[in-house]
């Protein structure tokens, strides 16, 4: 037994031996000169992710110049921003970066999503140029976003989602994260074309169809059911039972993301049959 012992502490120390021989000329490459010490990076820790988990999406509210100033001085600031009409630059559009990815930019402001709070530090934000909406006496006049700058929303999205492994549910708006406070990037925002992009997620048809054909006909929407997929989904409500101001900016903000066509922040069965349409395709917050 103990010559056993003996053989495999002298085997150790022969491969010792040998790992040291080889360091001396390849190891060195794992070497980093931080000036005042050295950094070994060789081994890599298995138990790591992206700090990079969420994808927003703001309107300016402005123009391009006014967003431009806006963004650079030192209250608020976005990854990216969006000229309306984009330049093109050897044939591609042309996107200004004004925080690199690696920073915190302060897009998010006080916002949650799927259970989590201070967005900033796990966000990239797009801010897009669009006038947001103007009120005349027929209400709100909302701004279309047009095709060169939704075609490169849908670049530079795809290239984020991919890098980082965004989840489809983490791709939201400023609407979505902060419902009683904002309401970018609207209704009018290509949320669908997105999604056929493979960007942030969509209900399949059939499966809300589905969900609605299980109610029975004149079925009143039951709304804490309501409100507790809409929190299952990841938006931040206390489930109360009254659409108060806060249940109404949510419901209202869910439908201007997947039902644009009436986002009055009415429960309806068809905005219970989305959210459980996305509930069954994206699951849970955790
Ligand atoms: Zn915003």
């Amino acid at each position: 037994m103990q010559k056993l012992v003996r053989f495999a502490a002298i085997g150790a120390l022969f491969t010792m031996l040998l790992v040291g021989c080889q360091s001396n000329t390849q190891r060195k490459n794992y070497f980093i000169d931080r000036g005042t010490y050295m950094v070994e990076n060789h081994y890599r820790a298995q138990g790591s992710d992206e700090r990079i988990r969420f994808l927003f999406f703001h309107y300016t509210a402005e123009d391009f110049n006014s967003a431009l100033k806006t963004l650079t001085d030192e209250n608020v600031s976005a990854h990216y921003l969006v000229p309306a009409d984009p330049p093109q630059k050897d044939g591609k559009y042309v996107v200004w970066q004004l925080v690199p990815e690696y920073q915190r930019a302060w897009h998010a402001g006080a916002s949650a999503w799927r259970g989590r709070t201070n967005l900033n530090d796990t966000s990239i934000g797009i801010e897009i140029e669009n006038k947001g909406y103007q009120e005349n006496i027929l209400g709100r006049i909302w701004s279309p976003y047009n095709a060169q700058q939704t075609e490169l929303v849908i670049a530079l999205s795809e290239d984020i989602v991919r890098r980082y492994s965004i989840l489809p549910q983490n791709v939201v708006g400023h609407m979505d994260i902060a419902p009683h406070r904002k309401l970018d990037p609207g209704p009018l925002f290509p949320w669908k074309k997105l999604y056929e992009h493979g960007i942030g997620a969509w209900p399949d048809q059939a499966t809300v169809h589905k969900y609605l054909a299980m109610r029975a006909k004149d079925e009143p929407v039951d709304l804490l059911k309501l409100q507790n997929k809409l929190v299952a989904y990841g938006y931040s409500i206390e489930a109360n039972r009254t659409n108060d101001i806060e249940s109404h900016s949510i419901i209202a903000a869910f439908q201007m993301h997947f039902r644009p066509a009436d986002f009055r922040g009415l429960p309806d069965a068809e905005t219970e049959a989305i959210a459980d349409a996305l509930l069954e395709k994206y699951g849970s917050n955790p």
